[in-house]
């Protein structure tokens, strides 16, 4: 991302929103903050995600779960954000991950223009084909979303929930079940 670049089309984008062809002495600084502060939600595309997974060998094969991670990101129909928590649930193979590196997953998939629907496969996704190599995995996701609250049909408390089932636990009732009733404690 390109700092100064954002910097002018903010400029753009606030004399637009204002009718005017000058910046108020107050918002005269809000480009370089929103370039700022762009820079960090969105660094997402930056972010060398196969370097930061380091994987250990498992002695454990239960299932384990990452509960409530909390996320931000934001949607790429309105660029507004949305917001929640993610539980991440996965069946080891051989291997484990350690916890703060679910926290990095879900920073690299969030912080971008995301739909929800597609954020929630992409988690699963990455976990299942990367080093990790798990038997199964479980991604949900609850989100709120300002463009929802904000525009249109405003409700009180809208949440979204999504979910991708990869592995055992969309072969196997049992232990997604299982999975379930865990998540639920
Ligand atoms: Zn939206």
């Amino acid at each position: 991302m390109n700092k100064e670049r954002v910097q002018e089309l903010v400029t753009q984008l606030i004399k637009e929103i204002e009718g005017s062809d000058d910046l108020r002495p107050a918002t005269r600084d809000t480009p370089r903050r929103v370039a700022n502060s762009y820079n960090e939600i969105f660094d997402g595309y930056r972010l060398d995600l196969d370097k930061d997974i380091k994987i250990f060998k498992a002695q454990y094969s239960e299932i384990i779960i990452s509960k409530d991670i909390k996320f931000y990101s934001m949607c790429e129909h309105h660029i507004l954000p949305f917001y929640g928590t993610i539980d991440i649930v996965y069946m080891p193979g051989e291997f484990l991950l350690g916890i703060s590196k679910f926290v990095r997953v879900v920073n690299y998939f969030t912080h971008r223009l995301n739909v929800q629907e597609k954020m929630t496969d992409d988690i699963a996704n990455y976990l299942m084909d990367c080093v990790l190599k798990p038997r199964g995995v479980m991604v949900i996701v609850k989100g709120t979303h300002l463009c929802e609250i904000m525009r249109g049909v405003k409700q009180s408390n809208p949440i979204m929930i999504t979910s991708a089932i990869k592995g055992i636990f969309k072969s196997n009732p049992t232990t997604r079940s299982e999975a379930l009733e865990l998540l639920k404690s």
